[in-house]
């Protein structure tokens, strides 16, 4: 697309260390990390369109052991948060439909929602790792304490 500059690689894993620092949740976010370690991988897979891979999560964190479903259907709740992004998602491809790139009603309605399935998955995903970074913190003494 034009007007979009790819990054080179390095320079965007500089700027990812910078901005997101091991401790802070935007790391865990964004590296799809346990979010009490920061070290264990979330997600069994790395992302892709396989139906049965893209959600799948650790039961435990693989480096800290750390108990991913916190309580009987924890998931559940990362909904809430899947809502708020699908909604904020709609207005944003709303108005770059409508406003910026002059589309009428039904042409912006086919774009949110060919917008809506393609980042379903990243949706899913986010919404998830998000929802446990609510409730856990890193905990920097984690993996010392685990000795066990
Ligand atoms: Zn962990």
């Amino acid at each position: 697309m034009k007007g979009v500059k790819n990054l080179p690689l390095q320079k965007y894993t500089i700027f990812k260390t910078n901005m997101f620092k091991k401790g802070t949740k935007a790391y865990s976010i964004f590296n799809n990390k346990c979010p009490k370690c920061h070290e264990g991988d979330f997600f069994k897979h790395r992302f892709s369109y396989h139906p049965n891979k893209v959600i799948a999560t650790h039961d435990n964190c693989p480096t800290c052991n750390f108990k991913y479903m916190i309580e009987p259907s924890f998931f559940y709740g990362a909904m809430y948060v899947s809502y708020a992004i699908t909604v904020a998602l709609f207005v944003a491809v709303f108005i770059i439909a409508k406003v910026l790139m002059g589309l009428d009603i039904l042409e912006s309605f086919a774009a949110i929602l060919l917008a809506a399935v393609i980042l379903m998955p990243l949706n899913m995903r986010l919404s998830r790792i998000l929802w446990i970074n609510i409730f856990v913190s890193f905990d920097k003494n984690r993996l010392k304490d685990t000795t066990n």
